[in-house]
């Protein structure tokens, strides 16, 4: 379905207001340690993989002593994520090229990043945008869906939503868009059960491929944003709690 450009800036401008104090979920204290941290968080949850890395960074908190450590080293650190066995072998060697051809550093372009072991599309942007705040936005599973379910993009693949929304977005907005959109779909557009009754943007949200909410819309976007900020606060609290 095809929206108005007006309306698709007009859904951006209300989730840049209701998100606007959210950061990333994952805890680094490093742009070594973010690029494994996002690497670790396929097919799994930022809470699983900031339990994972609490010990594992502790132990390999850079390149060097990480690509001194075989695979088998490094599996029970992330053994209770998925496709731990996979992982542990991408991360040491990730580690061990960095050490080999980037003098341990995390290298600043895209196509660098890419070259690494594992590291995607979607990691390379993450990682370019928050370790090193160049202009990235990545796409992930949330920001693909809520993106066609809001008429933001129509793309079949994320590589193509990523262009899409690149597009409609001004530059210096595609660090805070990402997390604007991701939390919208963590919080509120889920996957199986969308929350279109407390959601912002409801009234103009186009739905596409959603069945429509069976209770009365409600438009005001503070009311929203309030509702949604209390199921965050509370996301947040409980997250500190596990980890
Ligand atoms: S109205 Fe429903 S489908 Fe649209 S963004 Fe909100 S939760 Fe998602």
């Amino acid at each position: 379905m095809a929206i108005e450009k007006k309306i698709k800036r007009e859904i951006l401008a209300i989730l840049a207001e209701v998100y606007r104090d959210i950061g990333p979920a994952l805890e680094y204290g490093s742009p070594f340690q973010l690029l494994v941290a996002t690497a670790l968080a396929a097919q799994t949850t930022d809470v699983q993989v900031n339990k994972a890395t609490a010990g594992l960074f502790r132990d390999y908190p850079d390149p060097q002593s990480m690509a001194g450590a075989t695979p088998e080293a490094l599996i029970p650190y992330i053994r209770s994520l998925g496709l731990y066995r996979t992982k542990a072998g991408n991360i040491a060697a990730l580690a061990q090229m960095l050490v080999a051809d980037f003098g341990g550093e995390v290298p600043r372009t895209r196509e660098e990043l890419m070259g690494l072991p594992g590291i995607g599309r979607k990691t390379a942007n993450v990682v370019l945008a928050f370790a090193f705040g160049i202009p990235a936005l990545a796409v992930d599973t949330h920001v693909f869906r809520v993106s066609r379910r809001m008429g933001l993009a129509n793309a079949a693949t994320p590589g193509n939503v990523e262009k899409q929304l690149c597009l409609l977005i001004p530059e210096e907005n595609w660090i805070a868009a990402h997390h604007w959109l991701i939390w919208h779909g963590r919080r509120c557009c889920k996957a199986q059960r969308p929350d279109c009754v407390i959601c912002p943007v409801k009234g103009i949200c186009p739905r596409v491929g959603v069945a429509p909410a069976k209770t009365k819309a409600m438009t005001e976007p503070e009311a929203a944003t309030e509702a949604i900020g209390e199921t965050i606060e509370e996301t947040i609290a409980e997250t500190k709690e596990e980890v």
